[in-house]
């Protein structure tokens, strides 16, 4: 199941966005073939992607770039207002020993040191990007410090993928943002319930309901729901067509270069792994 369900709690001074995110996270594992350690780390940035996809309009993108020093190289992805996401990371395979708690080691596949990007193109002439330094490679936490230092949003943010022999077994997340009313006492209610809440993973295996889980991060159980059912879905809107415009984009010599050895070159997507082939007529 993957869908998303947004609430306001404290009488509407700290807003909760939750997600489940198990269908979309098994079918990036599906698509790029991810190892137990990649599908856990595309997968927190994935479910990152759809709950942020949700505080944006239809049309306009977003792409999240994890660039650390570690094995797995790029984590990249991008999604619309729409809950369209699609994502990929450098080294689909990466494997590392699990940490002393027996959880995947994400921080090290990721690494410690590097840059997380968000890239925001809302139709205007340039894209709007925020960058901050990573804080542990873990993922949530370095979104935390996105939200606190790039929109000076105080957030709480949780972001879990449990993975076993047959794939993705649950998945999923939740970003909590204080409005700027928000009180000592709300502050302090939340920081509480936070501290003794199980990881998202271990509730949704549960079978709690996205709005338990709410209620639970919150210590509030007079939740507002703001919006129905939103179902984020893994898609990719890639074409022949775009295919063609970026190779254009080539010069004429690099053009010549490429079609050198061979009559036809072939284009794989990154995000979806279909593959374009083109002769140089396509091209011309
Ligand atoms: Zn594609």
């Amino acid at each position: 199941m993957s869908e998303i369900k947004k609430y306001l709690a404290c009488e509407g001074r700290v807003n909760i966005i939750c997600a489940e995110t198990t269908d979309l996270v098994e079918e990036a594992r599906k698509v790029h073939d991810l190892s137990p350690l990649a599908t856990a780390a595309l997968g927190r940035v994935l479910t990152m992607s759809a709950i942020m996809s949700t505080r944006i309009k239809g049309e306009d993108t977003i792409t999240l770039q994890i660039k650390g020093t570690g094995p797995i190289g790029n984590v990249v992805s991008v999604f619309d207002g729409n809950q369209n996401i699609k994502g990929y990371v450098g080294e689909p395979h990466v494997d590392l020993p699990l940490r002393e708690d027996g959880k995947l080691n994400v921080g090290g596949a990721i690494g410690k040191e590097g840059f997380l990007y968000v890239i925001r193109d809302m139709g205007l002439k340039e894209p709007y990007i925020g960058v901050t330094p990573l804080v542990s490679g873990e993922i949530a936490e370095d979104f935390t410090k996105y939200f606190a230092e790039s929109e000076q949003t105080p957030s709480a943010v949780a972001l879990g993928v449990l993975v076993d022999k047959n794939g993705v077994k649950k998945a999923g997340g939740y970003l909590l943002t204080l409005m700027p009313d928000a009180t000592e006492d709300d502050i302090k209610q939340v920081e509480e319930a936070l501290k003794n809440l199980e990881p998202v993973t271990t509730m949704l295996d549960k079978n709690m309901s996205l709005q338990e889980i709410a209620e639970k991060a919150t210590n509030d159980d007079n939740l507002m729901v703001m919006v129905g059912e939103i179902k984020p879905k893994y898609h990719c809107d890639c074409s022949r067509e775009r295919f063609v415009n970026n190779l254009k984009k080539l010069s004429e010599d690099d053009i010549n270069h490429l079609f050198k050895e061979q009559e036809t070159i072939e284009t794989v997507c990154q995000f979806c792994n279909k593959k374009y082939e083109f002769t140089k007529n396509d091209i011309k």
